[in-house]
């Protein structure tokens, strides 16, 4: 970690705590890592340690009792080189700019790896989603969209939905965005609902795309998918469809947590009695047909799989060591510290990386986008074919990377999308 803060020379970059790693000190650690393998290229990698914009906005609202509330919102558009930016809008109590810069990293290295033409950007708001109404989170997600209107627009930066954030969200986004503009712009967001312009297959296809990758992960370690036993963190739009597809595959789902606590069965839980439990309560908590679990018990379930699905930072040099799994499958962004990615390695637990293993997600907003720019729209099977084809070309090519440099997977997908952002960045020269 010795030269993790070189770059921070009293710059912007200072504004973030040194004496606390964070998203972005491990965004820098994996940049650190994967520099010896980027050859001549290595001599442009000080771009990626540094975002290329960061707009930091006020939101203020009227909320319902009259009251004036202000929130602090992000858009971080951290390299441009490949094409417009691309990434998520996060809503959650623990926003901060440590946090979006590093999203907006991985989003560029992932969007590269998977050779989409687009560069990488991320957005968020410090608020806890669940103490405002619809309506307040619906005029704050409008005020957001016009302070951020000048960087954002289908050729320059697109959105698309994260934590927290919904079909519903972005379609408040769309419409801000093209009264702004004084006529509809369906290509500003991505995650749409589909009567205006979003695509078919997008908010099932995180969940698909990281079935796929850890499908083709298990062929690799001889793990059956049939009756793996699998624990879940998160069970949002990422970890209740990954939750649904291998449930469909015969895997056992025998653990879920989420932010109101975990539930344990070691028969399987049912994914669909599940589901109904918390579109009703609101979390898995008190959830009558599985046990309740304490946190530090869950990391450390005898099980085949284990898919992080909610937050960064959550397998850590703390509970690395407890896990009994042999593959994990990284549906949420940046589950998973330097630290703890040296501890799997040495226990032979293979880590299929975020920027491969939920990139199916941005894949889909790729063909939303497309589609918005033709105004011409494939069905169904015709996405989840061209997803699953682009995955499967993926894995294979980050496979092959990390089998000929003998790295891990992780370090593989990040040589891919470093090299092929450096390249452009080469090409295309400095300005002046
Ligand atoms: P979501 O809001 O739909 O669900 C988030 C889930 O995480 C919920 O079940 C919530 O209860 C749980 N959670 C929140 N805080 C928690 C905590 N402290 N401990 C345990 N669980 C907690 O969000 P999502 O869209 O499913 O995103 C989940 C992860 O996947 C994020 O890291 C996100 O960046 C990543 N991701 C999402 C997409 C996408 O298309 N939605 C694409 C790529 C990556």
């Amino acid at each position: 970690m010795t030269q993790l803060h070189k770059n921070r020379d009293g710059g912007l970059l200072s504004y973030i705590n040194p004496e606390e790693i964070g998203p972005w000190g491990m965004y820098l650690e994996q940049i650190d890592r994967v520099t010896p393998y980027l050859g001549g290229l290595s001599r442009w990698v000080e771009t990626l340690k540094r975002p290329k914009r960061i707009l930091i906005v006020d939101v203020p609202i009227e909320l319902d009792n009259g009251e004036i509330a202000h929130f602090e919102g992000y858009r971080v558009q951290h390299n441009l080189s490949r094409g417009p930016g691309k990434g998520g809008i996060r809503y959650h109590q623990d926003v901060n700019l440590s946090e979006v810069m590093a999203l907006s990293g991985w989003m560029s290295i992932k969007n590269a790896a998977m050779n989409l033409p687009f560069g990488g950007a991320k957005g968020g708001i410090r608020v806890n989603p669940k103490q405002l109404s619809r309506s307040e989170i619906e005029r704050m997600t409008r005020r957001f969209t016009s302070e951020i209107n000048t960087i954002i627009g289908p050729s320059l930066d697109i959105p698309a939905p994260d934590v927290n954030t919904n079909e519903q969200t972005m379609a408040w986004m769309m419409d801000t965005y093209s009264v702004n503009q004084g006529q509809t712009s369906t290509g500003v967001v991505t995650g749409k609902p589909v009567s205006i312009g979003g695509s078919v297959g997008r908010s099932e296809a995180t969940g698909r795309g990281l079935f796929t990758a850890g499908i083709e992960a298990a062929k690799k370690i001889d793990l059956q998918i049939t009756g793996a036993k699998i624990i879940i963190q998160g069970f949002g739009n990422v970890g209740r469809t990954a939750a649904k597809l291998f449930d469909g595959a015969g895997s056992k789902i025998i653990a879920v947590m989420d932010h109101s606590g975990a539930v344990y069965n070691s028969n399987g839980i049912d994914i669909s009695a599940l589901g109904a439990y918390v579109d009703r309560e609101g979390g898995v908590k008190g959830f009558s047909e599985a046990d309740f679990l304490l946190g530090d018990e869950f990391w450390g379930l005898n099980c085949d799989i284990v898919i992080p699905a909610a937050l960064e930072g959550q397998i850590t040099k703390h509970n690395a060591n407890t896990i009994k799994a042999k593959l994990v499958i990284e549906g949420a962004n940046g589950p998973t510290t330097p630290e703890a990615d040296d501890i799997l390695l040495a226990k032979n637990v293979l880590v299929v990386p975020d920027v491969l293993a939920n990139a199916g997600g941005v894949t889909v907003s790729y063909f939303e986008w497309v589609q918005d720019f033709n105004s011409y729209f494939w069905d169904e099977e015709d996405i989840n074919l061209r997803l699953e084809r682009l995955m499967k070309k993926a894995f294979e090519a980050i496979w092959d990377v990390s089998i000929q440099n003998n790295t891990t997977m992780r370090t593989a997908a990040f040589i891919i999308g470093c090299s092929r952002i450096l390249q452009s960045r080469q090409l295309r020269g400095l300005y002046p």
